[in-house]
């Protein structure tokens, strides 16, 4: 039954899927603070079963377009939590899907994943102008999950949440794909124990890591708490993302070396990685 799904949904049998690993790449390693080099938050995971849009920033549509991303067949949007850097480009990008000519033939659906109360969010901007984001050539399906929900959230690629301690809906995300490799987006964040079990062992660990040090806030991450997680999680891989302005020239990846012994890699618009 399921490889039926799998064979309709994108013409590729299950053993086609096992052979094509997840890419990441960094459409914005920024934050909310308008920057000259990072665009605020979203990225791009294409998976051998489809692409998937994590967080979706008013920057996200040009960037997928600079990237040369084909976000006209986009699958589907991770939506983390509700402050504008991670939702702001949610509307434009739905408005421009909606009169696009790319999108006019477009049948296959766009799900939108995120945390109660998206669907209302969404609502409330298209009825706020008739702009009915939701009319649009192809299907569009809002999925709102709950923390520790388990959920198949491209066709073959298994979604587990997590809620972290940033906003009352914030959840960080936890996927495994048809050849078994782990990836973690803990999206903005404050330290937590409990993210160990949450990110525990996986290939590619991308977390925030607002500030440098003396963080102004509890409910962001400065490096030596992010190396501390590394360091409980024993990630393959850790990217460190959401970088505020604080971070500028100063050398991150090198900070983390003396913290942590494994690779970590500092996030810039347009990183590419293979998961
Ligand atoms: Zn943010
Ligand atoms: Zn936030």
């Amino acid at each position: 039954m399921k490889n039926e799904k799998w064979k309709t949904t994108n013409g590729k049998s299950l053993s086609e899927l096992h052979s094509q690993s997840m890419k990441l790449t960094i459409l914005g390693s920024g934050t909310s603070v308008p920057h000259p080099d990072r665009a605020s938050s979203a990225h791009w995971l294409q998976t051998a079963s489809g692409s998937l849009l994590l967080d979706i920033s008013a920057d996200a549509a040009h960037r997928m377009a600079q990237e040369r991303l084909d976000w006209t067949n986009l699958d589907a949007i991770w939506v983390s939590h509700f402050h504008l850097d991670h939702l702001g480009g949610l509307p434009t990008f739905l408005f421009g899907a909606k009169h696009a000519p790319q999108t006019q033939g477009r049948k296959k659906p766009l799900r939108i994943f995120g945390p109660s109360g998206i669907e209302r969010i969404i609502k409330t901007i298209s009825d706020s102008n008739s702009y009915a984001l939701l009319e649009q050539p192809f299907p569009i399906e809002i999925v709102e999950v709950p923390p520790d929900a388990e959920f198949e959230i491209l066709p073959g690629v298994f979604a587990r949440t997590f809620s972290t301690p940033h906003t009352d809906e914030s959840l960080a995300l936890r996927l495994k794909d048809a050849d078994s490799k782990l990836f973690v987006y803990t999206s903005d964040t404050g330290f937590s124990e409990n993210l160990i079990p949450f990110a525990q062992e996986v290939d590619l660990l991308l977390m925030e890591c607002s500030f440098r040090k003396n963080k102004p806030v509890e409910k962001h991450l400065e490096l030596a708490d992010a190396m501390q997680l590394a360091q409980q999680c024993r990630p393959r891989k850790v990217v460190l993302a959401h970088l505020y302005p604080e971070w500028d020239g100063f050398d991150l990846e090198a900070d983390a070396r003396e913290l942590w012994s494994g690779q970590t890699i500092a996030a810039f618009d347009g990183l590419q990685l293979e998961i």
